[in-house]
């Protein structure tokens, strides 16, 4: 049952069609390729779990880390790498898959990082963007839905480390 502070923005179906359509697009676009997937902790998790069990290509997986909004839904501007990969991408084929672009701080400096260390090619997917807030020109090459700019939580997205398990993506309401 939801609770009366959440409204559903997107429901786990809606979702689930979302991440299968995205999914084919990629395994279309990486059609006879083994690419590496990094997910940024612990937002994209779901949507990562998701997604790579739809695709009909090989892929391996690796996380990162990085600071975000911590106890506060006002971005700090501030991004540092809590932790790294497990392996070097030089040139393999890397897709970054995060949950959200808010304001773009976080997944520029990811992809100046990681580009840093040559990857053969290296594009991002998100589940979500919010391009009204955006404070630096980031596209993804991937993503799900924009959404208008408000703070959501569920399906592996948080508030303070609650919330995360919900299905459906929800709005927190005040
Ligand atoms: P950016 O650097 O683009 O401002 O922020 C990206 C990160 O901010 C996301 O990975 C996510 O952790 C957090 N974030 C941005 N908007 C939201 C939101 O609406 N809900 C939640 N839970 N996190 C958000």
């Amino acid at each position: 049952m939801v609770e009366e502070r959440l409204e559903v923005m997107l429901s786990a179906e809606e979702i689930g069609k979302r991440v299968r359509e995205m999914a084919s697009k990629i395994s279309a676009d990486y059609k006879g390729r083994k690419p590496l997937l990094i997910g940024v902790l612990k937002g994209a998790v779901i949507f990562l779990s998701d997604l790579i069990r739809s695709l009909d290509i090989p892929v391996e997986i690796d996380f990162m880390a990085v600071s975000s909004y911590g106890a506060d839904t006002a971005s700090s501007g501030v991004v540092r790498i809590q932790k790294d990969l497990d392996r070097s991408i030089k040139d393999k084929d890397v897709l970054i898959i995060e949950d959200i672009v808010d304001t773009g701080l976080t997944l520029s400096y990811l992809k100046e990082n990681l580009s840093s260390r040559q990857p053969k090619t290296l594009k991002v997917a998100t589940l979500l963007d919010k391009p009204e807030r955006r404070e630096v020109v980031f596209d993804p090459d991937y993503c799900g839905f924009t959404i208008p700019d408000r703070f959501v939580i569920g399906y592996g997205l948080d508030y303070n480390e609650d919330y995360r398990q919900l299905a459906d993506l929800c709005i927190l309401k005040a």
